[in-house]
Parts: C-alpha cells; sequence; structure tokens
C-alpha cells in the first residue's frame, strides 16, 4: 500500500489529533486558520469555532497575556519581524514559551499552495540546559536580520531571500520602492517624524503583501519587495494598488492627514541572475521612474 493516507485513515487521524496533547493548526495561504486541534485551542485561548487570522491571534494573545510570551513593548515592530521570518521556509522548527510556564518545540510547514501546518510539542521536561544560551542565540540571529526601526528584515536578510530565490523555478519578480522628497519630509517635521513616517510605509508594504513575499529595508528610504510566483504583470499591479492606497491622507503623529508618496523599480528575475544584476536592473528602473516625475513605478 502506497504510504499517503486512505481517505478511511483521516477520520482516525483527527479523531486522535482531538485528544493528542500534540498542538496541530492548519492555516490557509492568507494566514487565516482553517483547523485547529483542542491542545492548540487551549493553548492560544480560542474559542471552539473562532477562525482568526494568525495576526489576529498572536495580537489577541499579547493583548490578554495569554499564548506566546512576546517581550516587547512594541507590538506591531515584533509582528513586522515575526512576518520577515513566517512562511518564507518549507520547513523550520522554532522554540517559544509560553505564559502558562511551558516551553514549545514548534514546526511550521508550507506547501507549495502557501497552505501551512504548523505542529508544537510541550518539551519543558526536556533540554532545560543550554536553554538559555539558545534563547539568547535565537534572539542576536533574529536581531541580525532585523531593521530595529521598522521590525522588517534588513538589508543583509532581504538579500539572502533574493539570494534563496534565484535558483527556484517559476516567474519571480522583485521592486525596489523609495520614498518621494523624505529629506524635505524630515526638514519641514523633524527627524523623528521622519522615522515615523517610514514605520508607516514599513506597515503599508508589509499590510498588503502576501506571507510568501518579503520586504526588508535596504538603507533610508529604500526597501526592496520580493515576490515569488508571481508574473510581471501582477507584479505591476500589486505595487500600483500600494501607489493607490497611498494617496489617500494618513494619520502619522501629530499629522491627522499626512500624504507621502514613493517610487519603485520592478523587474522579474531571470535565469542567470545574480542578486547583484537583478538589483541592478530593479535600481535602474527605480531611476527611470525618479527621472520621470515620481510617485510612479517602472518596469525594467
Ligand atoms: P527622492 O525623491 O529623489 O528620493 O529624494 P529624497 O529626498 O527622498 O532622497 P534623498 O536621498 O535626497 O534624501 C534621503 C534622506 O533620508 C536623507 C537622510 O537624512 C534621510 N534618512 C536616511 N535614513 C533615515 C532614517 O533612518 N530616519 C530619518 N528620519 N531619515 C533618514
Ligand atoms: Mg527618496
Ligand atoms: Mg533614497
Amino acid at each position: 500500500m502506497p504510504d499517503t493516507l486512505h481517505r478511511h485513515l483521516l477520520p482516525k487521524l483527527q479523531q486522535l489529533y482531538q485528544h493528542s496533547e500534540l498542538l496541530v493548526a492548519l492555516f490557509d495561504s492568507s494566514d487565516t486558520l482553517r483547523y485547529a486541534n483542542p491542545a492548540f485551542r487551549r493553548t492560544y485561548h480560542l474559542a471552539k469555532n473562532s477562525y482568526p487570522s494568525w495576526v489576529q491571534l498572536m495580537r489577541d494573545n499579547y493583548a490578554n497575556g495569554t499564548g506566546t510570551v512576546i517581550q516587547t513593548d512594541n507590538f506591531d515592530n515584533w509582528l513586522s519581524s515575526a512576518l520577515s521570518r513566517r512562511g518564507k521556509q518549507a520547513y523550520r522548527i522554532l522554540e517559544t514559551d509560553l505564559h502558562d510556564g511551558r516551553w514549545l518545540l514548534m514546526t511550521e510547514t508550507v506547501d507549495e499552495t502557501g497552505w501551512m501546518l504548523c505542529t508544537a510539542v510541550d518539551i519543558s521536561e526536556l533540554a532545560t540546559r543550554g536553554r538559555s544560551l539558545r534563547t539568547a542565540r535565537d534572539q542576536a540571529l533574529r536581531a541580525a536580520s532585523t531593521d530595529a526601526l521598522t521590525g522588517l528584515s534588513n538589508r543583509r536578510h532581504i538579500l539572502a531571500l533574493l539570494e534563496a530565490l534565484l535558483p527556484k523555478a517559476g516567474q519571480h519578480c522583485i521592486a525596489i520602492v523609495d520614498i518621494d522628497y523624505f529629506k524635505r519630509i524630515n526638514d519641514q517635521h523633524g527627524h523623528p517624524f521622519g522615522d515615523l513616517v517610514l514605520v508607516d510605509f514599513a506597515r503599508h508594504l508589509q499590510g498588503q503583501l502576501r506571507r510568501s513575499d518579503g520586504v526588508g529595508r535596504l538603507g533610508g528610504e529604500e526597501f526592496m519587495l520580493i515576490l515569488p510566483d508571481t508574473p510581471l504583470p501582477q507584479a505591476s499591479l500589486v505595487l500600483g494598488n500600494l501607489l493607490a492606497c497611498l494617496q489617500l491622507p494618513r494619520h502619522i503623529g501629530e499629522q491627522v492627514a499626512f500624504r507621502y508618496q514613493f517610487s519603485g523599480g520592478i523587474t522579474r528575475l531571470l535565469p542567470d541572475d545574480t542578486v547583484q544584476s537583478a538589483y541592478h536592473r530593479a535600481d535602474q528602473a527605480l531611476y527611470r521612474a525618479k527621472q520621470s516625475g515620481r510617485n510612479r513605478v517602472e518596469l525594467g
């Protein structure tokens, strides 16, 4: 018999999940919970028929002091950082501690359609030795890949994501986007307000992208988007949307109706591309967008 689940075995699997202490959850490609067994629901204080997005689940747990311990006084920044790693690899393992004192070993498996299987097992009794060292190491690794101001991937991490995407089959695009007249924003409203605009822009970008997409800060007011499995016309639509939404005034700091804009360059990845060649084409396209009047996106 082939080593696949016969449909008669699925109810058995489901029944065992109902009783197992193993946490099991299934998230769809838009990161909405579609199944969670009782052990998972208990841990994350989820009502029986609630199917929130992963973001909402984490937000609620943070607000209520339940579920995963999230050591931050800036939840949105933490979220950006977590999203910059979530669902980017076919498989990953992470350790997490809970408010109830338990310690979990969690796995995330993502298929090519973006669905994610999440399992976790209580390892409180195991491997207590070296835990604080591992936690410190994980924190250091996270900090090394995170932009401190926005919580997005930093330059090194986003370029590493690009490098990892290059050999993968399929149609992929990247874009470089840069806020227009940012120096003027700093000059008129002060550097701290400029920082708030950068954070707002980071949230705007990440809020519109899929879990499988990458977004990172290259430096200053310049960001890179990585759009796997996205043909150029679709990438162009995504960027068009990002531009269009920013035409509306936004509440930033003391400013209740502030407007800013950006320019972008998009390119699709070619078979012989290196990080440098792809970066260069996107950058050239960005340059053309700036030259031809800003507040627009050019293809390269
Ligand atoms: P363009 O429309 O051509 O992109 O012009 P620009 O003014 O946006 O670009 P320019 O490169 O002339 O200025 C970028 C400014 O960004 C200058 C620099 O002081 C500011 N900047 C860089 N990093 C940060 C930061 O972390 N916070 C703040 N507030 N400003 C920053
Ligand atoms: Mg700029
Ligand atoms: Mg710039």
